[in-house]
This record gives structure tokens, sequence and C-alpha cells, in this order.
């Protein structure tokens, strides 16, 4: 798999080192965004907390810019990580 990126803005092949964990593009070194991903743990009495130590998530830059806006709207970045859990 070649990454998405290089290919559609400088039609580069270049080998993708992961795939997005949003959209599934491949990316290279340099269009990935790695950050960190804290899983939920539920609660028998409907609390929710971070688990830690904190995963790890790769995004393409298309969709790391989504997040980030997500993330605000949400008002946490562990709320947002946790609808992403939610949808499965
Ligand atoms: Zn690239
Ligand atoms: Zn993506």
């Amino acid at each position: 798999m070649n990454c998405l990126d290089c290919a559609r803005d400088h039609q580069l092949q270049r080998p993708a080192v992961a795939a997005c964990s949003e959209c599934g593009a491949g990316v290279c070194e340099d269009h990935l965004i790695v950050r960190p991903h804290h899983l939920i743990r539920s609660s028998v009495l409907f609390t929710q907390a971070p688990v830690d130590p904190p995963t790890r998530r790769v995004d393409c830059r298309t969709c790391a810019v989504g997040w980030q806006v997500a993330d605000g709207y949400a008002g946490s970045r562990d709320l947002a990580a946790g609808t992403v859990a939610d949808r499965g």
C-alpha cells in the first residue's frame, strides 16, 4: 500500500508505514499523526473513566484535523474517544 496523500498531492508513489484508523488510507512517515487514545471503562453506575496507559492511534492529516474539531465540540479528547469506542 502507498501513501494516499503523497499520491494525490505530489503524484509520488511512496510506501505507507501505517493505515489511518479513521478512513483507512495508507500514510507515510511524513503524513501520519500519532496520538494517544484513552480507552473508556464504564462502571455499573454509568460513570466513565479513561484507562491508563493510553493506547495509540494513527491518523492521516485530514482525519487528525477532523478530530481536533470534534474534540473542541466535545470539550474533551477522552469524551470524543469514547464516542468512537461506542461506534465499535
Ligand atoms: Zn505521504
Ligand atoms: Zn484518515
